[in-house]
């Protein structure tokens, strides 16, 4: 029977009518084993983080810790009889995982908010959302069971960004999940917390704000690796029907990319408007597992997005901004020919843990520019302009900009990139750098930030047809 790995955001936990959506989904997917992937209540997690950053004023954490619970109460207040076994577990679940949360807020005033008590303390905001969940499922008749991610998805010592450790994953998905699927006398629906996963020595660890598509897609690989059947989907329910093609805040008549291959889906979950977490893709490219981005508002409905390893090479699939960014250039005039430029430059950033998005230099190498956002602008010049060898040799300059993205196949058809630029030359607007890695997808473009908002619009209009619509 094939697997189906879903996603349910925060939004789709917010009252009784959400809560039935998720019932009326598990009807529709009746014949498929399905693995209930769930993230916090909306909110939750962000709460979780700003009370433990702040703890000074034990009013104020007492009043979040009252605001989780209440939170919590809420729904468990809608969803069951009062005085049904349904309700009595999960209230004594809040209360439990309340006070434990109140030892950690505890432990954290004294010891510091090392990063492993953070991620400890930004996992409570799964572990209540999903066994709430998995008591409501129970209630309905069905058959269900609630596994913390963090017994199955061991990861790195990465914390706030934790990778999975593949192999160690794989043996705890094949031990603890593949019996429950593979039986066939039964249909157990799986719910497990999002976002979380642990350590070799047993810390919580988190994937990474978002991290609960990444959840999905872990699970789906370790699944494809060590069970046996590869007939396997993750679908991600979404308050949106799936990935547009533009920011609707740029152009409002902007369509939904309806396909588009794991490759493109990169560079747009990087750049796009947080719809997928850009980690996610990784874990399910190399085994073709497709992923759909639904609406959870309208389960039947035709619009959604589909990444897959089929694409539509005809179109432009999408284009993104970044909208606060800086392009630091580092010019000499002497200097050309000599080896390790480039490695000053980077391991200079890379000393201030700042990233780089962009880079262009001219074969001649009198000039190097590269992007970095607009936040880490000043700290990059600094760091450039105190070091002697570029202050000796350089001249150092930041200004600041935005950069266009445009992502799909065509972008590697010559004409295509005519068309764009003949389209930025129509509104005077100047093009700053360039870049556009062998054989890449995607272009990015460098421009003044005055004119982002004009310059997507008239790519988007002057390239209307390469578009889906
Ligand atoms: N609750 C976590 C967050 O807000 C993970 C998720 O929502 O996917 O970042
Ligand atoms: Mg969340």
């Amino acid at each position: 029977m094939p697997i189906i790995v879903m996603k349910f955001g925060g939004s789709c936990l917010i009252d009784k009518t959400a809560f039935k959506k998720i019932l009326n989904i598990n009807n529709i997917y009746n014949d498929v084993k399905k693995i209930f992937v769930i993230s916090a209540l909306s909110g939750i997690t962000d709460l979780l983080l700003k009370t433990a950053q702040k703890l000074e004023d034990t009013k104020i954490t007492d009043q979040a810790i009252s605001l989780i619970e209440k939170r919590h109460i809420d729904i468990i207040e809608q969803i069951f009889d009062e005085d049904s076994d349904y309700y009595i577990k999960a209230k004594d679940w809040i209360d439990d995982k309340l006070s434990e949360l109140d030892d950690a807020f505890a432990d954290i005033k004294e010891f510091g908010l090392e990063p492993y008590y953070r991620d400890y303390v930004l996992s409570f905001g799964e572990i209540l959302s999903t066994y709430i969940l998995n008591q409501y499922l129970l209630s309905n008749g069905l058959d269900s069971v609630y596994i913390p991610a963090n017994k199955i998805i061991i990861t790195n010592d990465e914390f706030n960004n934790a990778y999975p450790l593949y192999d160690l994953t794989n043996s705890r998905i094949k031990n603890l999940l593949t019996p429950l699927l593979e039986n066939p006398k039964k249909d157990t629906i799986i719910c497990l917390t999002g976002f979380i996963g642990r350590n070799k020595i047993g810390y919580i660890t988190t994937l990474g704000r978002g991290g609960s598509d990444y959840t999905s897609t872990i699970v789906a690989h370790s699944l494809f690796t060590v069970g046996n059947d590869k007939d396997i989907k993750v679908i991600l329910w979404k308050d949106v029907d799936g990935l547009l093609a533009i920011n609707p805040k740029y152009v409002p008549e902007s369509s939904l990319i309806k396909n588009l291959d794991y490759g493109e889906a990169k560079h747009i979950a990087n750049f796009g408007a947080k719809i997928l977490h850009p980690k996610c893709l990784e874990a399910i490219e190399k085994f073709k597992i497709p992923l759909e981005i639904r609406n959870f508002d309208n389960p039947l409905g035709d619009d959604f997005t589909e990444i897959s390893d089929r694409t539509d090479k005809e179109q432009i699939k999408g284009i993104s901004a970044v909208e606060l960014a800086t392009i630091i250039t580092v010019i000499s005039g002497s200097l050309v020919d000599v080896p390790g430029v480039l490695a000053k430059i980077f391991k200079t950033m890379s000393k201030k843990k700042i990233s780089v998005s962009l880079v262009a230099q001219s074969s001649s190498e009198i000039s190097t520019s590269f992007i970095v956002s607009a936040e880490d602008s000043e700290k990059a010049l600094q760091a450039l302009k105190k070091s002697k060898f570029f202050s000796e040799f350089f001249e150092i300059k930041g200004e600041d900009v935005a950069v266009i993205n445009i992502t799909g196949l065509k972008i590697l058809e010559t004409r295509t990139k005519a068309e764009i630029f003949n389209a930025l030359d129509k509104k005077h607007i100047k093009v700053k750098a360039i870049s556009q890695s062998y054989d890449e997808l995607n272009l990015s473009i460098v421009i003044n930030r005055e004119k982002l908002s004009d310059a997507i619009k008239i790519i988007h209009e002057d390239l209307y047809e390469e578009f889906e619509s």
